[in-house]
Order: structure tokens, then sequence, then C-alpha cells
């Protein structure tokens, strides 16, 4: 059933104790989104748990609350479970743990909402400017600590203001949570922090680039080896979807034997399609799935895929 935004705020007010979550492999929406919302929530005098059933990348820590993300061990009651940025099926065990009625909050257009209630707003850039939307239905007054949450999701999904999905909205909203204390530096700062390790093995990862379709796309190819000796491939993608002539990248890497990820970036074929096509999903110039079979299938498979995907845009 999709909501409308006050139906969403009346579900939020309705709701003493809340439990809120979001993806696994949590990104800054992700994380800001969760963050956000608690500090708004706890602001009006909810009892508000986080749960992210994975870990939560050093990058982070410079969020007010962070450390109160919790992982889901045990069954846990609750008047609601908001599922944010994601549908519920990507929450771990968080989801097994609670029987909450569930609130989903979205901004993927893959998400179908069957079965339960969805806020999804897919022209938002960020779940965290639902969130901000949110708090000001409920006449709930930022803080800096929720401000710093809401623009981390917002300022991460945009690219830093710079990608399509970027709009008037986004930039009004960065600038008035500016207003409550966000230092911009400081938060793009963290985001961008990378260990010696990490940065060394982007020359590693950049060795295995291929193109194809023409040089219209490309790939970067981590197998087993590789992606266990590098902790993070966050940003990675980056490297190479500037390359001139490209319109959708490609980083392929292995989470363990037969488990294989694909993230996907571009600037026209839709990419949300090829992922949903194997499960996946995410949005028209940014999406992701997982592969479960050996890698060297893998790379096969979503070259296949790209290269009809990018065949049928041109067509049509
Ligand atoms: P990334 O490549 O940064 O992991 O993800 C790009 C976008 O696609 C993000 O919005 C992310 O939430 C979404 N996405 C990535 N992997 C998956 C997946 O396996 N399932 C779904 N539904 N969305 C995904
Ligand atoms: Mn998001």
């Amino acid at each position: 059933m999709n909501l409308i935004l006050t139906e969403a705020a009346e579900a939020l007010r309705n709701a003493q104790k809340l439990v809120l979550t979001a993806h696994e492999n949590p990104d800054g929406d992700a994380i800001g989104s969760t963050l956000g919302l608690m500090h708004v929530l706890r602001d009006m005098g909810k009892e508000v748990r986080v749960f992210i059933d994975d870990d939560i990348p050093s990058n982070f820590s410079i969020l007010p609350g962070v450390d109160q993300i919790e992982r889901p061990t045990e069954k846990m009651t609750a008047d609601l479970l908001v599922v944010l940025d994601t549908a519920p099926d990507r929450i771990g065990r968080t989801g097994e743990l609670t029987d909450a009625p569930i609130l989903n909050i979205d901004h993927h257009i893959s998400n179908d909402g069957e079965g339960r209630r969805l806020y999804l707003d897919a022209a938002r850039a960020a779940t965290c400017e639902i969130v901000y939307e949110l708090a000001k239905e409920l006449r709930v007054p930022f803080t800096k600590e929720s401000a710093m949450c809401i623009y981390t999701g917002i300022a991460t999904d945009c690219g830093f203001f710079s990608f399509a999905n970027t709009k008037p909205f986004t930039m009004r909203a960065a600038a008035e949570l500016m207003e409550y204390g966000v230092e911009p530096n400081i938060i793009s700062e963290a985001m961008e922090q990378k260990t010696y390790t990490v940065v060394k093995a982007m020359s590693k990862a950049l060795d295995t680039m291929e193109i194809f379709h023409g040089g219209q796309a490309v790939g970067l190819f981590l197998d087993e080896g590789l992606s266990a000796e590098i902790e993070s491939t966050e940003g990675f993608i980056d490297m190479v979807r500037v390359i001139e002539g490209v319109d959708v990248a490609l980083l392929l890497k292995c989470k363990e034997k037969d488990v294989c990820r694909a993230s996907m970036r571009s600037k026209g074929t839709d990419v949300s399609k090829i992922a949903t096509s194997f499960g996946g999903g995410g949005h028209i110039r940014a999406a992701g799935c997982t592969l479960n079979m050996p890698f060297a299938q893998a790379k096969a498979t979503i070259i296949d895929a790209i290269n009809r995907a990018m065949d049928g845009e041109q067509q049509g």
C-alpha cells in the first residue's frame, strides 16, 4: 500500500516504541537516514533503537549517535519497524527478530512495495531528503545532531551535489541543514578518507580494468583473491566511470566463494533494470545486484547483460 507523506508522518507520530533499520552494506544514506530519523523521533520523546545487520565503516564515526547502532541478536518488541533506504529484503536478521508492523520509507525506483505500507518518492535524491521532509511535517526543529546525519545522506547519495539527481530541493535542504551547524568540509573529509592500504589496492584494482561495448562500458574485476585482499571498494567505480566515452561502469567483486557483487553506474543506460533482472535493484544511474555463481561465470553473465541492455537502448 502506497502512502502519502502525511500518512507516513502520522504512522511515526502514532508509534511510541520504534525500531529503525536500513540495508546491509550500509552507505551514507542508509546510516544518515536511520540516525537522522532517530534524533528527530527522540526529540519527540519516543523510544527509538537503530539496528543495522552489518559493520559500520569507520568513515561514519563523526556522525552523532553512530555508537548507538546495534547488531540484531535477539527478539525485540516495538510498535513500528521503520525500514529506510531499501525494501525489507536487505535488512538481514532485523526483519526476523522484530514482529512489529513495517513502515517502509525509500527513494529506490526498484522498490515495488508489495504487501506493506510504503512511502516511496523516487524523485528524491536520498532517503535523507524524505527524512528532512518528515521532520518538517512532524514540526520537529532540526538540531546539529539530526542535521549532520541528514546532510550526510543527502550529500553522499547525490555525489556531493554533482549527480543528475541533485535538484534545487536538494541544495535548499542542504543549505537549511547548514544553518544548524553542519560543516560540509568535515563531512566530505570524513567520507572520502581511505587507509593507505586501500589506496595502494586501488592500483591493483585498476590493473583489472577492461573496456567493452566499443569503449562505452568499462569494468573492474576483482577476483576472489583480490577481493579478499581489499577491505573496502568504496569509490573504486568512480575512478573508471570518468573515462571519456563511457556510459556504463561496472565493479565486480567476490563476497565469498560463488557469491559475486556487481555495482553499476551509468550516464544514460538504465542499470536498475539490469540489476533488477538479477534480483537486485537501485536507481536508473546507480544500481547493484548479487550473482550467485563462480567469478568467471559472473563476469561473463554481467558483461553480456550490460551489452544487451546497451544494444537495446541504442535501438530504442
Ligand atoms: P552500490 O553500487 O553503491 O552498492 O549501490 C548503488 C545503488 O543500488 C544503491 O542505491 C543501492 O542501494 C542499490 N543496490 C545495490 N545493490 C543492491 C541489491 O542487491 N538490491 C537492491 N534492491 N538494491 C541494490
Ligand atoms: Mn539512498
